[in-house]
């Protein structure tokens, strides 16, 4: 299309993309967003609030966030080397296609996974090569001879592997992922953001693989969503060349120090962290006679397909539903852009409350005589 003004000057690849867009629906339940649906620990609030009173925020922060890396260094095990953190994991996966992407190299996927990992590859100018997941009795699991033969492919530099996956939920089989790990040196992305919910880590593999890197979250488990503090584990190599482009200052310091007081705080958001698997527990089984398909979840949310005889009449009865729970000020995700999320809806696990009102606004909306979806 021919432009006028300024606009022409910008990149055709930008232009085309469309932007990601997070919706605000002020009240009800948020349980779209995979977020800690409880309110701070108190011990953590105090601490903070204390905290901020005398921090000298005229200053810039700390551009290497020593503090809060040794931090993470008792909690996962690594060296402060081996550790970078950003501006939310969303960043690092920016900070690793700058590094080792751009235009004519290729970013490998496995879809349908979380879609940072493709809009950053775009942000580059790099393309994205997907070898879809392999639905398999119930569950999802990697191709790992697909997986392997997109990285062979000249282009190719980065694999990423969520895991747990988002917004499937499942973790992959360990041996999958080590499989694709010994199969290529291109570098392999492994996503934990939701790591403290599935217990399951490659971080004691970083030493075999230095092709292995390992992004965590605290906007999950944490809490902090709103803070925007994720970071980055690898050899050291790696990490040295991703500090080379990220912004000077790129974790503001009330997030830093937050970060840091969350893991002084650990065993109160470990509580958390236990109700909410204790929820997840009552919630699975009580989904399960609904009229959809529930999948396994190692995650803080679950993955739904609506039964349905056609994928028009499944993206239906998703927007459906969909509406139905917002009708009850509920807010879950309802999924699509692609064949395999079409008529899908991903549900955070909440509050107890939330759980409950999620369970009978079910009820509502379904008719057990007729064993379906009275919408
Ligand atoms: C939520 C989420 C992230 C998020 O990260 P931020 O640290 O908030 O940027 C990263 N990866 C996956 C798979 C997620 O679901």
């Amino acid at each position: 299309m021919e432009m006028k003004g300024p606009l022409k000057w910008a990149r055709q690849d930008i232009r085309d993309m469309v932007p990601y867009q997070a919706k605000v629906y002020p009240d009800g339940a948020k349980l779209d967003a995979n977020e800690n649906p409880f309110p701070w620990p108190q011990s953590f609030a105090k601490r903070l609030q204390e905290d901020i009173a005398t921090y000298p925020f005229t200053r810039y922060p700390d551009s290497e966030a020593k503090e809060l890396r040794q931090a993470l260094c008792d909690y996962t095990g690594r060296s402060a080397e081996e550790i970078l953190v950003s501006n939310g994991s969303d960043e690092a996966i920016q900070l690793i296609l700058l590094t080792f992407g751009g235009p004519g190299l290729a970013t490998v996927i496995s879809h349908p996974t979380f879609v940072m990992y493709g809009m950053a590859t775009r942000y580059v100018g790099g393309q994205v090569i997907d070898v879809p997941l392999k639905e398999e009795e119930g569950t999802y699991r990697l191709d790992v001879a697909g997986l392997l033969a997109a990285a062979a492919q000249e282009e190719s530099r980065v694999i990423v592997i969520c895991n747990p996956n988002n917004p499937t939920g499942n973790c992959f089989a360990e041996e999958d992922i080590i499989a694709v790990l010994e199969g290529t040196d291109k570098l392999v992305i492994v996503d934990e953001a939701y790591y403290e919910f599935s217990g399951k880590s490659l971080v004691s593999r970083l030493q075999e693989f230095p092709n292995l890197v390992i992004l965590r979250t605290f906007s999950k488990a944490f809490g902090l969503a709103g803070l925007r503090v994720g970071y980055t584990m690898a050899s050291q190599e790696i990490i040295r060349e991703m500090h080379k482009v990220r912004q000077p200052f790129n974790v503001n310091a009330f997030s830093q120090r937050a970060a840091v007081i969350a893991l002084e705080e650990l065993e109160a958001f470990q509580e958390q962290l236990r109700a909410i698997l204790a929820e997840r527990e009552r919630l699975l089984p009580l989904l399960k006679p609904f009229p959809w398909q529930v999948y396994p979840t190692d995650a803080n949310y679950v993955f739904l397909r609506p039964f349905a005889e056609t994928e028009e009449e499944q993206v239906k009865l998703s927007q459906t539903i969909h509406q139905a729970l917002l009708d009850r000020a509920l807010l879950v995700r309802k999924l699509g852009g692609a064949p395999s999320l079409n008529g899908t809806l991903r549900i955070t696990i909440g509050e107890p409350s939330e759980n409950d009102k999620l369970l009978q606004a079910l009820e509502e909306i379904y008719d057990p005589l007729q064993k379906r979806w009275a919408l």
